[in-house]
């Protein structure tokens, strides 16, 4: 089942770049397996799956052994600052930065190590009470203080939408997102370059694609309900 709903996704992914006039190749699938056991995780890994997204430090810790090496993964979630030093060294990137005060921890916690973190800046684009991130006024200046830390990049941008049915209704916060990130682009800050936009989940990603996200991040879709 996981490899067919792996299968869907993609077709629906190739369907919304051919729409949008984009190529699927810029488009990196993510499958976000908190809550799920290894088991189902080495399903998607055999069905190609390499990048995965989990929100949890404890349950990404005890997983990443149980995964074959080449799999590069994700923090999505909360990320506290006493607990940085856990996963640094084990994470590809880091989307859900919010916050100078945890920045300046991942790239204390990196420069320790000798390494250089990719990280996204984690925007509250709908401006709910419920969620994370910084409002879309104050991403660009905080990109521009994060960029200036030594120990990591600022890669882009990630986005979690309304929950909703109809994902049509995500579409203005999706194009929020594109204009910020293009927006942010333009003012060439150094080590930051403003490529990854992490945007688009099980419900709505064929309109975050046809929008511009390069990352998104399917659960639900691919492994079933949690
Ligand atoms: C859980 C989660 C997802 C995946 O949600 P689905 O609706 O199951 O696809 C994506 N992004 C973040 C940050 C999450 O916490």
């Amino acid at each position: 089942m996981i490899r067919e709903n792996i299968e869907e996704v993609e077709r629906k992914v190739k369907d919304s770049c051919r729409k949008a006039g984009r190529i699927s190749d810029e488009i990196t699938l993510m499958a976000v397996s908190k809550t799920m056991p290894v088991l189902f995780l080495r399903e998607a890994y055999e069905a190609g799956i390499r990048d995965f997204g989990e929100n949890r430090v404890q349950e990404l810790m005890d997983k990443i052994p149980q995964m074959p090496d080449d799999v590069r993964w994700h923090m999505i979630g909360h990320l506290q600052r006493n607990k940085v030093k856990y996963i640094i060294d084990k994470v590809a990137m880091i989307h859900s930065v919010d916050s100078l005060r945890l920045a300046e921890e991942i790239s204390l916690e990196a420069a320790k190590r000798d390494l250089v973190v990719d990280i996204l800046v984690e925007v509250n684009i709908a401006g709910e009470e419920s969620k994370y991130g910084v409002t879309a006024e104050e991403a660009s200046s905080l990109v521009e203080k994060i960029a200036k830390l030594p120990a990591l990049r600022v890669q882009g941008l990630m986005a979690i939408a309304p929950f909703t049915e109809n994902p049509e209704e995500n579409r203005p916060y999706f194009q929020k997102m594109k204009k910020l990130c293009v927006d942010i682009g333009e003012k060439n800050i150094d080590n930051g370059n403003m490529t990854v936009l992490s945007m688009g989940m099980s419900g709505d990603y064929t309109v975050a694609v046809e929008e511009g996200a390069t990352c998104i991040r399917v659960g639900t879709g691919i492994f079933g309900a949690r």
